[in-house]
């Protein structure tokens, strides 16, 4: 593993503590007891109460709603697009709960079966980038499973604590005492997870999760975003690659085709990490990196048919920062 990917794991799982634990410092949570939200350890109102008990005015209350509710909404999708207009959905490979979760059950499944997904066709060659052999194990079924049901847990207790206060939901687990309502919710919330986890985990990030969708739209508005380009100038050295790169993409994205196929790529460089693996011996080294500006112009062209000449500077090899 190289050191951005190193980076990345770290950031993936801090953002994952993060996402169960934020609810109990109260950094983010609805309570739907109260009727309002928690923000970094303050009460998130908007002052209804205070205006139906004539403590605060009509027009206070609009300023209330548009500083405490609009403002920060706005300034949030706001940020958010200028994010992934400029680097893609960055988000998704390097921070989302629910990618660690892909990433995780990928990396087990394909120790049980050879294939990231029960969906693929053939299993994956058992050679690896680096030249380490994995044989399929059916035994890591026995992790697999109990895999995907711990995270769909774990999942479903801390979406439950976002909307209910999370002393209380844990005390309950704690001490068996869960009320009716708060049982079922977790028991539907785990299994839906679980059956997402084991069989749809791409499909929904292709094709269900609203955060990642927009993302790519506004990605896809920018020809000179970050993307993960291929030069192709080079291709003939991939004549003796078994397509590490598009076997290491957990997404099953093909890396050196044009953007438009590249719609849900996640930023997450596994496979420029494949490609500098078995490109190791080639002094002009992987043909794979982070391009932007004028280098990605090349990948944005080819989704219109246009052929343009790739800039030199963009895959010259001393750059190549992912080596
Ligand atoms: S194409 Fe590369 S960067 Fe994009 S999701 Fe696949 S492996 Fe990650
Ligand atoms: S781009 Fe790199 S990893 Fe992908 S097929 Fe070519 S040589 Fe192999």
């Amino acid at each position: 593993m190289n050191k951005l990917q190193v980076l990345r794991l770290l950031t993936q799982a801090g953002f994952f503590i993060l996402f169960v634990l934020a609810p109990l410092f109260d950094l983010f949570r609805l309570d739907l007891n109260l009727g309002h939200f928690f923000f970094l350890g303050m009460d998130w109102t908007l002052g209804f109460q205070d205006y139906l008990a004539k403590r605060i005015t009509a027009p206070q209350l609009g300023i209330n709603i548009v500083v405490r509710a609009g403002l920060p909404i706005l300034a949030t999708i706001a940020f958010g697009v200028w994010l992934s207009w400029k680097f893609g959905r960055l988000y998704c490979g390097w921070l989302c709960p629910h990618f660690s979760v892909v990433e995780t059950i990928n990396l087990a499944m394909r120790r049980a079966s050879g294939k990231h997904s029960i969906w693929d066709k053939h299993p994956l060659p058992e050679r690896q980038p680096d030249g380490t052999i994995t044989r399929p194990d059916a035994r890591y079924w026995l992790l697999v499973v109990p895999l995907a049901l711990a995270f769909a847990f774990v999942w479903a207790v801390a979406l439950l604590t976002y909307l209910l206060p999370p002393s209380e939901i844990y005390g309950n687990l704690y001490h068996a005492t869960l009320t009716r309502n708060q049982a079922v919710f977790l028991s539907v919330a785990t299994t839906a997870l679980f059956i997402e986890f084991l069989f749809a985990r791409h499909l929904f990030c292709r094709f269900g999760c609203a955060v990642g969708y927009f993302q790519s739209l506004a990605w896809m508005g920018n020809r000179r975003a970050l993307i993960i380009g291929f030069d192709r100038r080079r291709a003939e050295s991939c004549a003796s690659c078994d397509a590490a790169c598009d076997n290491a993409c957990p997404m099953r994205i093909k890396p050196r085709s044009i953007k438009r196929h590249m719609f849900t790529c996640t930023q997450c460089n596994r496979c420029t990490e494949a490609c500098t693996q078995v490109q190791k011996n080639n002094p002009q080294g992987t043909l794979l990196k982070w391009v932007d500006n004028d280098c990605a112009l090349d990948k944005s062209a080819r989704d219109f048919g246009h052929h343009i000449d790739i800039p030199d500077h963009c895959f010259e090899p001393l750059k190549d920062k992912s080596r």
